[in-house]
């Protein structure tokens, strides 16, 4: 079905066909005409699946049929866990809206910058304000802005919001708008948590399941390298270099995991950035930018900054660890494989991290790949397995660019795939 069957307006279908977008995404075309209708929505959705065109576009809709007051109170607001999706998501309003007569006025909002700046910009009044919860709720307690007309109201990410700990706020801002609103939740998981609060929160929901829940998205292919835990930076150089890989986005755990690898790859000519919560706003949008343009080839980030970060077509995600949860995992390979395009999810395995590898597989229902490079193989031995003894001698360089399965430890017939 074309986007002109789902019953938007004009200049919005005009916004459509200037981003590039040929036919609505499977959430797309179920999501418009039910926002459109006024329905609450439940949608299981991850980045990458089109779902903030699948809310904006219906909602830009729907507020440009009503005329504005005089005094533009705040219409929709949209709640996302970090300021980066909020930057994304405003942009996304901003672009989808280009053509609407008259033009509505979206502002975004987040902590970690000033907050002076903010509160001027929303004293001429806002249509659709996209904000992070802690820092709208600073504005909302310093008189800075009204919710009370607040008339759609988005979760985008709530499990993720939830993860970080805005529960409290969310339900404090929740208290801040009127009673009867249209209300849409998106989620990529779906907890204990998540399930309390969408109880109170939306009635009669239209439901939506893009991706079956918890599942790696089909286009991804999966593989771990296992390896000691001392090589894997230069494991991961040899992956880059042997690969060319141009645009590699890599998870660490810590922020200081993450700068310290940063430093290495530059170290040996591998132009990187690290993206994390200890960097200044500035420096993270430029790391962002500069990694769009291409200009930095590998983007080494932390789960919580990398939420949000929407890079059309990325094609190549590197687990330098395992993240803590299993569903942080779903999350990170969620960032590839996008637009129909084949993405790579690669995971850096040493002995202590395998149990945690099993874990993703149960809840993934599907086996990763495993594999070892010649050069680069596990000798470690993850206790309380005894001591083996040394392994046979490595080979020499000749065999440096060879993969090889990762002997009894293989749990997926690997496809044919050509040389590293
Ligand atoms: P999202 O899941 O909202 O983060 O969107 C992921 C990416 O898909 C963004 O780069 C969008 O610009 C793009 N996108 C959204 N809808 C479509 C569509 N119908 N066709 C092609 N690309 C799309």
């Amino acid at each position: 079905m074309p986007f002109s069957k789902l019953g938007l307006s004009d200049p919005l279908l005009r916004a459509i066909a200037e981003a590039g977008y040929s036919a609505p995404s499977p959430i797309q075309l179920q999501a418009i005409p039910a926002v459109l209708k006024g329905h609450d929505l439940l949608a299981a959705a991850q980045t990458g699946t089109g779902k903030t065109a699948g809310f904006a576009l219906p909602i830009l809709h729907r507020l440009s049929l009503k005329s504005y007051s005089s005094n533009r109170p705040v219409r929709v607001l949209i709640l996302t866990p970090t300021r980066e999706l909020a930057a994304q998501v405003g942009e996304s309003v901003g672009k989808y809206g280009a053509h609407l007569h008259p033009r509505l006025k979206t502002e975004v909002v987040f902590g970690g910058v000033k907050i002076n700046p903010q509160m001027m910009r929303l004293r001429g009044g806002v249509d659709v304000l996209v904000a992070t919860p802690g820092r709208l709720l600073d504005l909302a307690n310093q008189n800075a802005v009204k919710l009370d007309k607040v008339e759609t109201l988005v979760l985008d990410e709530a499990d993720r919001m939830l993860d970080m700990g805005f529960i409290r706020d969310i339900r404090k801002i929740i208290a801040l708008l009127p009673k009867k609103r249209q209300n849409l939740l998106f989620s990529a998981t779906f907890s204990e948590d998540i399930r309390k609060l969408t109880t109170g929160l939306l009635v009669n929901p239209v439901k939506i399941e893009v991706a079956p829940r918890n599942t790696a998205a089909e286009m991804i292919e999966q593989t771990a390298f296992l390896c000691n835990k001392a090589n894997k930076t230069e494991l991961l150089c040899h992956l880059i270099k042997s690969n060319n890989w141009q645009q590699v986005l890599v998870f660490t755990t810590t922020k200081h995991g993450a700068n310290r690898l940063t430093e290495k790859l530059n170290k040996v000519d591998i132009k990187a950035a690290a993206i994390h919560g200890n960097k200044s706003q500035g420096a993270r949008t430029g790391a962002l930018a500069g990694f769009k343009a291409g200009e930095i080839r590998v983007l080494v980030a932390t789960d919580v900054a990398a939420r949000g970060i929407d890079i059309a077509l990325l094609p190549h995600v590197v687990n330098f660890e395992l993240p803590r949860s299993p569903a942080d995992y779903v999350h990170r390979i969620g960032r590839t494989g996008r637009a129909g395009e084949e993405g790579q999810a690669v995971s850096l395995i040493s002995h202590d991290e395998v149990s945690a590898l099993r874990l993703i597989e149960k809840l993934i229902g599907v086996p990763i790949k495993r594999e070892q490079i010649v050069d680069f193989e596990a000798s470690e031995v993850a206790p309380p397995v005894p001591l083996e003894p040394p392994r046979a001698q490595r080979p020499g360089n000749n065999a440096r660019h060879t993969r090889k399965p990762a002997g009894n430890q293989t749990t997926n017939k690997a496809r044919p795939r050509g040389a590293v």
